[in-house]
């Protein structure tokens, strides 16, 4: 707490809130750049949307902002720079998460006995669809699933995430069990073990994709249910990483869980 001069009165306000009868601002709207509605002067300026995109981006990754469809306009161009900007935030900030997952294991006793387990989602966690989504605005538009699933997803190229590579790498030289579970459906399995193949990963347990009776449930409750289930078959989830909330939450969700950042798109 910073000392008070002698003669400063003595109050119980904070320092900063004057008595007279200034309006309190209104609580601002992420989609929409009213961060200082009464202050007409500092409306438009680029620092308000660089304040507004922040925040947006803070609401995303802290599962606070949910069932949004695309990225606000006026973020996209923030969006496109956290992503592939000279700073590369985005793999600095992946390559966090994966150093902290790799302490984490590093600290586990494991007990040798084969059941270890670490579940992996796989667009945004293993590989990336980055490319895809340079084309198309950073999330900032619509994406067609056909679109989606010809253009790109079928032709099994997505690059690895090279933090999340590192990851595996360690994992399976500590002896864990790997399985990924992807929200994919299951008549895209070749692709999806091509691309995987290609990207450099291998010697997974198990990969779980969509059956056709998955089709109405909720990500959380698929990929629930499908966790719970390598728990039955005796395996202990000691970590779960995923780029999407609906990837670590609901139940069976492992000993600990990783967010990989992902500002381009929500999957409920
Ligand atoms: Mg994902």
């Amino acid at each position: 707490m910073a000392l008070r001069a002698a003669h400063t009165p003595i109050t119980h306000q904070h320092p900063h809130i004057h008595s007279t009868t200034r309006k309190i601002p209104k609580v601002f709207n992420v989609y929409q750049s009213t961060v200082h509605e009464e202050t007409s002067e500092l409306k438009q300026s680029p620092e308000d949307y660089q304040v507004n995109c922040e925040a947006w981006r803070f609401g995303v990754e802290t599962n606070t902002l949910r069932s949004w469809n695309v990225v606000p306009p006026e973020c996209v161009e923030y969006v496109k720079n956290y992503m592939i900007g000279s700073g590369s935030q985005y793999v600095r900030d992946s390559n966090m998460v994966a150093n902290e997952s790799i302490a984490y294991v590093n600290s586990l006793q494991l007990s040798g006995d084969g059941k270890d387990a670490w579940v992996f989602d796989v667009d945004e966690t293993l590989i990336s669809t980055l490319p895809y989504f340079a084309a198309h605005q950073f999330g900032g538009e619509v994406i067609a699933e056909d679109d989606f699933n010809v253009k790109w997803l079928d032709r099994a190229v997505a690059p690895a995430l090279p933090a999340s590579h590192k990851l595996y790498a360690r994992l399976l030289e500590l002896g864990f069990k790997i399985f990924l579970l992807t929200g994919r459906r299951h008549c895209q399995r070749n692709v999806t073990e091509r691309n995987l193949v290609r990207a450099g990963y291998h010697s997974w347990e198990a990969l779980f994709l969509r059956e056709p009776e998955d089709r109405a449930k909720s990500a959380v409750v698929y990929k629930s249910e499908r966790r719970l289930k390598i728990e039955q078959n005796g395996f202990r989830i000691r970590g779960n990483s995923g780029d999407q909330w609906s990837d670590l939450t609901g139940y069976s969700v492992g000993d600990r869980t990783f967010k990989l950042p992902n500002p381009m798109y929500y999957v409920a």
